[in-house]
Formats: C-alpha cells, sequence, structure tokens
C-alpha cells in the first residue's frame, strides 16, 4: 500500500514546523508499512491532484499569502474537484484561511479557493494562545497553539473543535478551525500532528478509504504523545479555572 502527501508551496507556507506534519504523517504511515511519498509544488509548478491522497496546505505571513493567492486561483477549479470527491487535506492557519472565499486586512483583499463556505477578517489584537479543543469525534483533546491576525467566519460549517481553552477561530463564538467533507482548516500548528497523533490518523484513514476503502489502521504505542497531551490539558484547564477564581 502507499500514498501519496502532496506539500502546496512549502517554501512560502511554512510557519510553526508544517514540515512536521508531513514528517508525523510519513512516519505513522511507515510504521504500519504502508510507504508515504512526499510531493512538494513550488509556485511554477503545474500542480497535479491526480494521484494525491493528502494535501497539506501551510501557514504564512499575510505577504506570504498574498504572493500564493494568486496563484492559488490558476489550480482552483483542480482542488475544488478534488476537495469535491472526497479529497483529504489538511490547512493550517494562512493556509486555512485561504481555503475560504476572502481574506481582508487593511492593504486589501486576498481572494481565498472558496472550497469551504468561510471567510476571514483582521483584527487586532492578534490572537495568541494554547490551545484545546473537543470534539466527540476524536478520542481524547485536540492540543496546540495559535497565533492570527484573522478572525475567521465558519457559518453553519461543522467546527474543527469547540474551544475549552484559547481563542479559536475568532474569539467570539467558542468555534475553532472547520471541518468540510475530508477537509480540516485550523489555527493550530506547534506542529499539530506530532501534538495530536489521533488527528493525524484520521488524516491517513480518510486518504486510505478513499484510495483503496478500507481504513483499518494498526494501533501504535503513543503512550508519550498521550502523556503529553493530558499535561498540556490539565496545566490549561487548571490555569483557567485559577483566573475565574481570582
Ligand atoms: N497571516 C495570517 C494571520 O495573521 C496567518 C498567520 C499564520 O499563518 N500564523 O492571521
Amino acid at each position: 500500500m502507499n500514498i501519496k502527501i502532496v506539500h502546496l508551496y512549502p517554501d512560502l507556507l511554512n510557519l510553526y514546523g508544517d514540515r512536521g506534519n508531513i514528517q508525523c504523517m510519513v512516519m505513522r504511515c511507515r510504521w504500519r508499512g504502508i510507504d508515504a511519498q512526499v510531493k512538494e509544488y513550488r509556485l511554477g509548478d503545474r500542480v497535479d491532484f491526480s494521484d494525491a491522497d493528502i494535501v497539506l496546505l501551510g501557514g504564512g505571513s499575510d505577504r506570504e499569502q498574498q504572493i500564493v493567492c494568486t496563484k492559488l486561483q490558476s489550480i482552483r477549479s483542480d482542488f475544488s474537484a478534488y476537495v469535491e470527491d472526497g479529497g483529504t487535506v489538511i490547512a493550517v492557519c494562512g493556509g486555512y484561511q485561504l481555503l475560504g472565499h476572502y481574506y481582508d486586512t487593511p492593504d486589501g483583499r486576498m481572494e481565498g479557493l472558496s472550497l469551504v463556505d468561510l471567510y476571514t477578517q483582521q483584527g487586532s489584537p492578534r490572537l495568541i494562545s494554547n490551545v484545546i479543543l473537543k470534539n466527540e469525534e476524536f478520542p481524547y483533546e485536540i492540543v496546540g497553539f495559535e497565533n492570527h491576525g484573522g478572525r475567521t467566519f465558519i457559518g453553519d460549517n461543522k467546527p474543527f473543535g469547540t474551544v475549552a481553552f484559547g481563542f479559536g477561530n475568532n474569539g467570539e463564538d467558542g468555534k475553532e478551525g472547520v471541518m468540510y467533507k475530508n477537509v480540516i482548516g485550523t489555527y493550530l500548528h506547534g506542529p499539530l500532528l506530532p501534538k495530536n497523533p489521533h488527528v493525524c490518523d484520521r488524516l491517513i484513514g480518510t486518504a486510505l478509504e478513499r484510495r483503496f476503502g478500507s481504513s483499518q489502521l494498526e494501533p501504535l504505542d503513543d503512550e508519550d504523545e498521550k502523556r503529553a497531551n493530558r499535561y498540556i490539558v490539565e496545566r490549561f484547564v487548571k490555569e483557567e479555572k485559577q483566573a475565574s477564581d481570582r
């Protein structure tokens, strides 16, 4: 069995360890005897979605997003067909914002891919925090770190999680990220997947299901990762409680 992981514009969208997300997916496949190959596409390249199983769109500063967003328009229809066909996507922070219709900043509007019905507006101050999310579709909490000026609004779409600690999409509605078909968009980095092996396995699972019609994943020994996750959850939930008791 083998899968192809597509990394879009790693030279520009690479804030906060997006390569760590790639490494995590590759290793969790290999440890199970699944061969995972990584294909990186740079700005001038023609992106081929036909043999892609997981697409990663990483985080970037506003300046880098602006460069990428122009290019994204030329791959929009192929990318959209991939998503509508159940293709797996993980988009982090700047990449998450670009999944939507637009990202408005004081310098103007960046047109997004409109793959998911959401939009983003820049606000002040930046939302910077550790984050803990709850989502019953996952066996335990999702943890990470956020740092964004954009406020994202996802309408009736399903969030990636509800915020137990941190700001989330916009600091107002208690939602973080988005889930649409097999797309996950999120502000969480850290990087996301090594901190959350259950999220990594979900991406691998949906990719295998689409390609081979089966997503049975052999369990791996995640005791260290689970202990680290637990530590973060207990630490920040306790801090929140102490702050509200004060
Ligand atoms: N430039 C975007 C923002 O500040 C995304 C930042 C990021 O990817 N960390 O909202």
